[in-house]
C-alpha cells in the first residue's frame, strides 16, 4: 500500500508539475539549474530542492540485447565484413580471416590490423578467444593485444597454465601495471574485455600534461582500476611519452601462429 501511495503521489505531482500553476512555478524556480556543478559552495542550503538539478539531462542509450553493441556504439566488427579495419602493415584491406561464426582470426604474419577511424578517449568493447588447441608456451601461446590510440597495449594471451611475467600476462597494461586477478576462461572459450581509456593530454611544448588513464574488466572482474599509464607500452626500454593526438585500435598479430580470433567489437567515443 505505501508503494502505491508513493507512486500515486509521484504522478499526481507529475501531473500538476506539468499544469504549471503559480506554486509550482515559484517551486520549479527554486531549483538549481543554472550552475548544477556548483553545488557545495556558498551558504549551506536548507530545502531539499537547492540540492536537485534538472539539466543537463543525459543522453538516452538502449542497453544492447544479448550481448549486441548499445544503440550509440560504433560498432568496429559484427562479424559481417572487416571494412572498418585495415592492414598496419599496408594500410590496405586487413587480411585476416573472417570466420563463418562471426569472428575474425589472425592471419599469422600478415601483421597487425587498425580501425580505418582514430579515436581518442573511448568505452571499449571486445571478445576474444585463444585457440583449444594448445600450441607454444609462455608468450607464444595466443599471444595478441589490444592497442589504444595504437601505442598502449593491454595483453591478450592464453594464461591458463602457462605462466609468465606478471606484468606482461592477460590483462596486463603491458609490462606496466599487473592485472588485480587472472580472470579468463579455459582457452577455447570466449573473453570479454571492457574497457574506459582516457587519452593523455600534452602541452605546446609536447610535454605530457595528464596521463593516460585506464580500467579493464576481464570477464566482467575489475583487473585494472584506473591505471594511469606511464607511456608507450614497449617490448624493449622505458615507456616513451611523444605527443599525439587521436589515433586507431589496434589489433595485434604476434606473427607466431598465436590463432587468437576477436568478435563483438563496439567502442563509444567519450570525447
Ligand atoms: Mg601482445
Amino acid at each position: 500500500m505505501k508503494k502505491g501511495f508513493v507512486l500515486l503521489s509521484l504522478v499526481l505531482g507529475l501531473f500538476f508539475t506539468s499544469c504549471g500553476t503559480a506554486q509550482d512555478e515559484e517551486a520549479i524556480s527554486n531549483v538549481n539549474t543554472s550552475n548544477p556543478f556548483g553545488l557545495f559552495e556558498g551558504e549551506e542550503p536548507t530545502t531539499p530542492n537547492k540540492t536537485e538539478f534538472y539539466e543537463p539531462v543525459p543522453p538516452r542509450v538502449r542497453p544492447g540485447e544479448s550481448g549486441l553493441p548499445p544503440s550509440d556504439a560504433i560498432v568496429l566488427f559484427d562479424g559481417s565484413d572487416l571494412e572498418q579495419w585495415r592492414s598496419s602493415v599496408t594500410q590496405g584491406p586487413a587480411q585476416w580471416m573472417l570466420n563463418d561464426d562471426g569472428s575474425m582470426t589472425v592471419k599469422d604474419k600478415s601483421g597487425d590490423i587498425e580501425t580505418k577511424e582514430h579515436f581518442g578517449s573511448i568505452q571499449l568493447h571486445l571478445e576474444w578467444r585463444s585457440p583449444s588447441e594448445i600450441q607454444g608456451s609462455n608468450q607464444s601461446r595466443g599471444n595478441s593485444g589490444v592497442f589504444l590510440q595504437g601505442l598502449y597495449e593491454v595483453q591478450v594471451l592464453d594464461n591458463n597454465d602457462n605462466p609468465t611475467y606478471v606484468n606482461g600476462q592477460v590483462a596486463s597494461v603491458y609490462k606496466q601495471s599487473v592485472p588485480l586477478a587472472m580472470a579468463s576462461v579455459p582457452s577455447g572459450e570466449w573473453n570479454s574485455y571492457d574497457i574506459i581509456y582516457h587519452k593523455p593530454e600534452f602541452n605546446a611544448q609536447g610535454d605530457k600534461t595528464k596521463s593516460a588513464t585506464i580500467t579493464v574488466l576481464h570477464n566482467g572482474i575489475l583487473v585494472q582500476d584506473h591505471f594511469k599509464i606511464l607511456g608507450t607500452t614497449q617490448y624493449i626500454g622505458w615507456p616513451k611519452n611523444n605527443p599525439h593526438g587521436d589515433g586507431p585500435l589496434i589489433l595485434q598479430d604476434h606473427a607466431d601462429e598465436s590463432r587468437v580470433s576477436y568478435r563483438n567489437i563496439w567502442i563509444r567515443p567519450l570525447d
